[in-house]
Protein backbone atom coordinates (compact mmCIF):
# COMPACT_ATOMS: atom_id res chain seq x y z
CA UNK A 1 0.00 0.00 0.00
CA UNK A 2 0.92 3.55 -0.79
CA UNK A 3 2.88 5.84 2.43
CA UNK A 4 -0.11 7.68 4.04
CA UNK A 5 -0.85 11.31 2.71
CA UNK A 6 1.92 13.82 4.92
CA UNK A 7 0.19 15.70 8.27
CA UNK A 8 0.11 18.87 5.92
CA UNK A 9 -1.77 17.73 3.58
CA UNK A 10 -4.31 15.64 5.66
CA UNK A 11 -5.02 18.89 7.60
CA UNK A 12 -5.42 20.34 4.07
CA UNK A 13 -7.87 17.79 2.80
CA UNK A 14 -9.71 17.87 5.90
CA UNK A 15 -10.33 21.88 6.58
CA UNK A 16 -11.51 21.75 2.32
CA UNK A 17 -13.48 19.07 3.26
CA UNK A 18 -15.15 20.62 5.77
CA UNK A 19 -15.62 24.14 4.83
CA UNK A 20 -17.14 22.36 1.59
CA UNK A 21 -19.51 20.53 3.56
CA UNK A 22 -20.72 23.43 5.76
CA UNK A 23 -21.35 25.64 2.69
CA UNK A 24 -23.17 22.92 1.18
CA UNK A 25 -25.37 23.05 3.92
CA UNK A 26 -25.75 26.78 4.35
CA UNK A 27 -26.50 26.78 0.43
CA UNK A 28 -28.95 24.09 1.36
CA UNK A 29 -30.77 25.49 4.24
CA UNK A 30 -30.96 28.87 2.64
CA UNK A 31 -33.68 27.55 0.29
CA UNK A 32 -35.63 25.73 2.87
CA UNK A 33 -33.63 22.59 2.30
CA UNK A 34 -32.69 20.07 4.55
CA UNK A 35 -28.82 19.49 4.31
CA UNK A 36 -28.94 15.65 4.50
CA UNK A 37 -31.18 16.21 0.61
CA UNK A 38 -27.80 17.23 -0.64
CA UNK A 39 -25.17 14.60 -0.98
CA UNK A 40 -21.50 15.61 -1.86
CA UNK A 41 -19.48 13.62 -3.98
CA UNK A 42 -15.76 14.61 -3.48
CA UNK A 43 -14.16 13.70 -7.23
CA UNK A 44 -10.72 12.13 -7.25
CA UNK A 45 -10.28 12.13 -10.75
CA UNK A 46 -5.93 12.85 -11.13
CA UNK A 47 -5.75 13.16 -7.45
CA UNK A 48 -3.86 10.04 -6.07
CA UNK A 49 -5.67 7.36 -3.87
CA UNK A 50 -3.94 8.04 -0.91
CA UNK A 51 -5.88 11.85 -0.59
CA UNK A 52 -8.95 9.45 -0.96
CA UNK A 53 -8.15 7.27 2.08
CA UNK A 54 -7.58 10.58 4.36
CA UNK A 55 -11.06 11.60 3.14
CA UNK A 56 -12.71 8.73 4.25
CA UNK A 57 -10.83 9.16 7.32
CA UNK A 58 -12.87 12.35 7.59
CA UNK A 59 -15.90 10.57 6.58
CA UNK A 60 -16.40 11.54 3.14
CA UNK A 61 -17.48 8.16 1.58
CA UNK A 62 -18.72 9.03 -2.05
CA UNK A 63 -16.11 9.69 -4.82
CA UNK A 64 -16.40 11.15 -8.36
CA UNK A 65 -13.87 8.88 -11.29
CA UNK A 66 -14.01 10.45 -15.13
CA UNK A 67 -11.50 7.91 -16.64
CA UNK A 68 -12.12 4.17 -16.05
CA UNK A 69 -8.64 2.88 -15.95
CA UNK A 70 -7.70 5.25 -13.46
CA UNK A 71 -11.02 4.97 -11.49
CA UNK A 72 -10.06 0.95 -11.56
CA UNK A 73 -7.09 1.20 -10.27
CA UNK A 74 -7.63 3.66 -7.52
CA UNK A 75 -10.76 1.64 -6.24
CA UNK A 76 -8.59 -1.60 -6.58
CA UNK A 77 -5.96 0.05 -4.52
CA UNK A 78 -8.97 1.09 -2.01
CA UNK A 79 -10.77 -1.87 -1.87
CA UNK A 80 -10.37 -2.27 2.31
CA UNK A 81 -12.30 0.93 2.58
CA UNK A 82 -16.02 0.85 2.37
CA UNK A 83 -16.46 3.90 -0.62
CA UNK A 84 -19.54 4.99 -3.05
CA UNK A 85 -17.99 4.82 -6.24
CA UNK A 86 -19.55 7.64 -8.86
CA UNK A 87 -18.63 7.22 -12.97
CA UNK A 88 -19.03 11.09 -13.97
CA UNK A 89 -17.34 11.06 -17.32
CA UNK A 90 -17.73 10.30 -20.59
CA UNK A 91 -18.15 6.71 -21.41
CA UNK A 92 -17.32 4.80 -24.70
CA UNK A 93 -19.49 1.58 -24.78
CA UNK A 94 -16.21 -0.68 -24.88
CA UNK A 95 -15.57 0.39 -21.75
CA UNK A 96 -19.24 -0.07 -20.26
CA UNK A 97 -18.35 -3.62 -19.17
CA UNK A 98 -15.61 -2.60 -17.07
CA UNK A 99 -17.90 -0.12 -15.17
CA UNK A 100 -20.95 -2.07 -14.87
CA UNK A 101 -21.19 -3.48 -10.93
CA UNK A 102 -17.85 -1.50 -9.95
CA UNK A 103 -19.45 2.28 -9.38
CA UNK A 104 -22.47 2.95 -7.01
CA UNK A 105 -24.23 5.11 -9.77
CA UNK A 106 -23.26 5.99 -13.59
CA UNK A 107 -24.24 9.71 -13.81
CA UNK A 108 -23.64 9.68 -17.54
CA UNK A 109 -25.67 7.58 -19.30
CA UNK A 110 -26.23 8.95 -23.04
CA UNK A 111 -27.37 6.37 -25.19
CA UNK A 112 -29.14 3.45 -25.91
CA UNK A 113 -25.57 0.91 -26.60
CA UNK A 114 -24.25 2.31 -23.98
CA UNK A 115 -27.31 1.73 -21.53
CA UNK A 116 -27.79 -1.80 -23.16
CA UNK A 117 -23.95 -2.49 -22.79
CA UNK A 118 -24.51 -2.03 -19.03
CA UNK A 119 -27.80 -3.67 -18.77
CA UNK A 120 -25.78 -6.57 -20.17
CA UNK A 121 -23.24 -7.08 -17.79
CA UNK A 122 -25.09 -5.81 -14.58
CA UNK A 123 -27.46 -8.58 -15.70
CA UNK A 124 -24.67 -11.48 -16.04
CA UNK A 125 -22.69 -10.32 -12.38
CA UNK A 126 -26.86 -10.23 -11.24
CA UNK A 127 -26.74 -7.04 -9.94
CA UNK A 128 -29.04 -3.87 -10.17
CA UNK A 129 -26.95 -0.74 -11.38
CA UNK A 130 -28.36 2.61 -10.43
CA UNK A 131 -27.80 5.21 -13.34
CA UNK A 132 -28.57 8.81 -13.97
CA UNK A 133 -29.04 9.97 -18.04
CA UNK A 134 -26.63 12.97 -18.69
CA UNK A 135 -28.53 16.17 -20.68
CA UNK A 136 -26.59 18.22 -23.35
CA UNK A 137 -29.54 21.09 -22.75
CA UNK A 138 -27.58 23.32 -24.44
CA UNK A 139 -27.15 20.83 -27.56
CA UNK A 140 -23.20 21.38 -27.60
CA UNK A 141 -22.31 19.84 -30.42
CA UNK A 142 -18.70 18.76 -28.91
CA UNK A 143 -20.21 17.48 -25.56
CA UNK A 144 -21.48 14.70 -24.14
CA UNK A 145 -24.96 14.07 -23.18
CA UNK A 146 -28.57 13.22 -24.87
CA UNK A 147 -30.83 16.49 -26.06
CA UNK A 148 -33.76 16.98 -24.12
CA UNK A 149 -36.23 14.63 -26.21
CA UNK A 150 -33.76 11.83 -26.74
CA UNK A 151 -33.39 12.28 -23.35
CA UNK A 152 -37.41 11.62 -23.17
CA UNK A 153 -37.11 8.77 -25.40
CA UNK A 154 -33.88 7.29 -23.90
CA UNK A 155 -35.74 7.20 -20.27
CA UNK A 156 -38.76 5.08 -21.79
CA UNK A 157 -36.15 3.02 -22.71
CA UNK A 158 -34.09 2.27 -19.74
CA UNK A 159 -36.89 1.42 -17.43
CA UNK A 160 -37.13 -1.42 -20.15
CA UNK A 161 -34.10 -2.43 -19.04
CA UNK A 162 -34.51 -4.32 -16.48
CA UNK A 163 -31.07 -4.42 -14.43
CA UNK A 164 -30.56 -0.89 -14.78
CA UNK A 165 -32.35 1.49 -11.94
CA UNK A 166 -33.30 5.03 -13.55
CA UNK A 167 -32.58 7.43 -10.87
CA UNK A 168 -32.39 10.98 -12.03
CA UNK A 169 -30.68 13.37 -14.53
CA UNK A 170 -27.25 14.86 -14.65
CA UNK A 171 -25.90 18.05 -16.28
CA UNK A 172 -22.99 19.52 -17.26
CA UNK A 173 -23.75 22.86 -18.25
CA UNK A 174 -22.15 25.00 -20.61
CA UNK A 175 -19.23 27.33 -19.47
CA UNK A 176 -20.16 30.70 -18.31
CA UNK A 177 -18.42 33.44 -16.76
CA UNK A 178 -20.41 33.98 -13.82
CA UNK A 179 -21.84 30.86 -12.09
CA UNK A 180 -25.56 32.76 -11.71
CA UNK A 181 -25.72 32.64 -15.27
CA UNK A 182 -25.19 28.74 -15.10
CA UNK A 183 -29.13 28.96 -12.82
CA UNK A 184 -31.10 28.12 -15.86
CA UNK A 185 -29.94 25.54 -16.64
CA UNK A 186 -30.11 24.05 -13.51
CA UNK A 187 -33.59 25.06 -13.48
CA UNK A 188 -34.31 23.83 -17.09
CA UNK A 189 -32.79 20.07 -15.22
CA UNK A 190 -35.36 20.45 -12.85
CA UNK A 191 -38.02 20.98 -14.96
CA UNK A 192 -37.04 18.55 -17.45
CA UNK A 193 -37.11 15.81 -14.73
CA UNK A 194 -40.30 16.73 -13.26
CA UNK A 195 -41.95 16.71 -16.70
CA UNK A 196 -40.89 12.85 -16.59
CA UNK A 197 -41.77 12.05 -13.49
CA UNK A 198 -45.33 13.11 -15.21
CA UNK A 199 -45.10 11.52 -18.43
CA UNK A 200 -43.58 8.04 -17.28
CA UNK A 201 -45.27 7.68 -14.29
CA UNK A 202 -41.56 7.75 -12.30
CA UNK A 203 -39.91 8.99 -9.77
CA UNK A 204 -36.66 10.53 -10.63
CA UNK A 205 -35.24 11.29 -7.30
CA UNK A 206 -31.87 12.48 -8.11
CA UNK A 207 -30.49 15.79 -9.99
CA UNK A 208 -26.65 15.57 -10.34
CA UNK A 209 -25.36 18.90 -11.22
CA UNK A 210 -23.00 21.96 -9.76
CA UNK A 211 -19.09 21.82 -9.09
CA UNK A 212 -16.57 24.04 -7.65
CA UNK A 213 -17.99 26.56 -8.68
CA UNK A 214 -21.83 26.91 -8.94
CA UNK A 215 -22.65 24.51 -6.93
CA UNK A 216 -24.95 27.10 -4.60
CA UNK A 217 -26.82 27.78 -7.19
CA UNK A 218 -27.32 23.95 -8.45
CA UNK A 219 -28.45 23.48 -4.58
CA UNK A 220 -30.56 26.60 -5.05
CA UNK A 221 -32.42 24.83 -7.91
CA UNK A 222 -32.86 21.68 -6.66
CA UNK A 223 -29.70 19.96 -7.02
CA UNK A 224 -29.30 16.35 -4.91
CA UNK A 225 -25.97 15.19 -5.79
CA UNK A 226 -22.90 18.09 -5.88
CA UNK A 227 -19.98 16.89 -7.91
CA UNK A 228 -16.68 19.04 -6.25
CA UNK A 229 -13.16 18.23 -7.40
CA UNK A 230 -10.51 21.52 -7.48
CA UNK A 231 -12.22 22.95 -4.24
CA UNK A 232 -11.26 19.90 -1.77
CA UNK A 233 -8.19 18.54 -3.78
CA UNK A 234 -6.50 21.94 -4.68
CA UNK A 235 -6.11 22.12 -8.64
CA UNK A 236 -5.43 19.04 -10.85
CA UNK A 237 -1.94 18.35 -12.72
CA UNK A 238 -3.11 17.12 -16.33
C1 LIG B 1 -14.03 17.15 -13.12
C2 LIG B 1 -15.50 17.12 -12.99
C3 LIG B 1 -16.15 17.71 -11.88
C4 LIG B 1 -15.42 18.48 -10.79
O1 LIG B 1 -15.09 19.76 -11.22
P1 LIG B 1 -14.46 20.86 -10.23
O2 LIG B 1 -14.66 22.13 -10.97
O3 LIG B 1 -13.04 20.51 -10.04
O4 LIG B 1 -15.25 20.84 -8.97
C5 LIG B 1 -17.52 17.59 -11.81
N1 LIG B 1 -18.24 16.95 -12.76
C6 LIG B 1 -17.66 16.38 -13.83
C7 LIG B 1 -18.51 15.68 -14.84
C8 LIG B 1 -16.28 16.47 -13.99
O5 LIG B 1 -15.72 15.90 -15.08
Amino acid sequence: MAPPVSAERSLELRRNLEAVLAEVNEAAAACGRKSGEVTLVAVSKFHPAQDVRALAGFGQMDFGESYVQEALVKREELQDLDLRWHFIGRLQTNKARHVAGSFSLVHSVDSLKLAQTLHKRAQALQTLQEVLLQVNLAGEGQKAGAAADEARRLAQEVRGLDSLALRGLMLLPPMVDEPEQARPWFAALRELRDSLERELGVRLPHLSMGMTGDFRQAIAEGATIVRIGTRIFGERAY
